[in-house]
């Protein structure tokens, strides 16, 4: 299967300003040398606690943040070296679903007008097709034409991030990035958004980046996760592979933490000790060696790479000085 969007050795850093003069005193690493790929329909799950650098991941991808350093290849076409020009031509490939729909959607806009924008941006169609597109998008995600005149206000937040998932489709894109997509969801409604997203996926044959701080979430929609900590790849894995075996002492505790409803079936808690370490000043060496079971004097002294694990069958990458 080819690959739709392959990232190489991105990186994301962010000045730190000080001083009279605000001189750079140093950086920020948000995102620091990740390198994935995702196949054409596909959808990569990316996981981590908050601050972990995956949404900045996401907009690095999309040049919604300029990447410092790195490769973004989508269909071929390596749009981190795009002039504005060109990156405006390539966006109508490439969208995003914002976390919260209400602040994403304009409260002055009707649902109609919202979805109308993009074509009109664009230049695509004229008035009659553009609205036989829009009835066809409110179709696509489970919405009635009588929304077409309502503000977003009377809708409630599952019905508002249909909205935002219809806007996102708008210029038939080959590639999506979900940002936390359905947290700010009751969990009902958080299945209903996903069984969308999940179809639209298999039938439209769109990738998806689906971003989010909840395994449970990710591995309902994923077939392949890449799990992140302080700016950093440590696991990938088909989702699969993940769940059966998961290697990186990160990902043990990430997912120890999910209830199991299966009361013969309770896996021991893993209680992670500690915060997060201050992206500021990551520890040295294995980025997760403060709060790590399993921390070895090495582990201080070396980066882990991200390696294969496996020789056969699928991939299954893990960084950690244990393998
Ligand atoms: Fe733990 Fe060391 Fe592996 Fe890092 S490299 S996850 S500190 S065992």
């Amino acid at each position: 299967m080819n690959n739709l969007l392959e990232v190489r050795n991105l990186k994301k850093y962010f000045p730190i300003k000080g001083g009279f003069f605000r001189r750079t005193l140093g950086h920020l690493k948000a995102v620091d040398d990740v390198s994935f790929s995702i196949p054409e329909g596909h959808t990569f799950g990316l996981v981590g606690e908050s601050g972990c650098g995956k949404s900045t991941l996401g907009r690095a991808i999309l040049r919604l943040h300029e990447p410092t350093g790195g490769e973004i290849r989508l269909a071929g076409t390596d749009i981190s070296r795009l002039d504005a020009k060109q990156l405006v031509a390539q966006r109508r490939q490439m969208q995003i679903i914002f976390q919260d729909p209400y602040a994403s959607l304009s409260p002055r806009r009707t649902v109609m007008q919202t979805l109308l924008e993009p074509l009109e941006i664009h230049g695509i169609g004229n008035a009659v097709s553009r609205k036989a597109k829009v009835l066809e998008l409110l179709d696509i995600v489970g919405m009635r034409p009588n929304v077409l005149h309502r503000y977003p206000h009377e809708f409630s937040g599952g019905q508002r991030q249909r909205i935002g998932i219809a806007r996102a489709l708008t210029l038939d894109p080959k590639f999506i990035v979900a940002d936390e997509a359905v947290s700010a969801l009751d969990v009902s409604v958080q299945s209903q958004v996903l069984n969308l997203i999940a179809r639209l996926q298999r039938e439209l044959g769109i990738s998806f980046l689906f971003i989010s701080h909840d395994l449970a979430v990710v591995q309902h929609i994923s077939h392949e996760i890449g799990v992140m900590y302080l700016g950093k790849l440590v696991e990938v894995a088909s989702s699969t592979d993940l769940y059966r075996e998961p290697r990186h002492p990160y990902t043990r505790a990430l997912l120890s933490a999910i209830p199991v409803p299966d009361p013969d079936n309770r896996t021991q808690r893993m209680i992670l000790q500690g915060d997060v370490p201050s992206p500021l000043n990551p520890p040295s060496g294995c980025p997760f060696r403060t709060r790590c079971p399993e921390a070895m004097e090495l582990c201080a002294q070396a980066m882990p790479a991200l390696k294969n694990i496996k020789n056969e069958g699928t991939a299954h990458q893990v960084a950690c000085h244990l393998y």
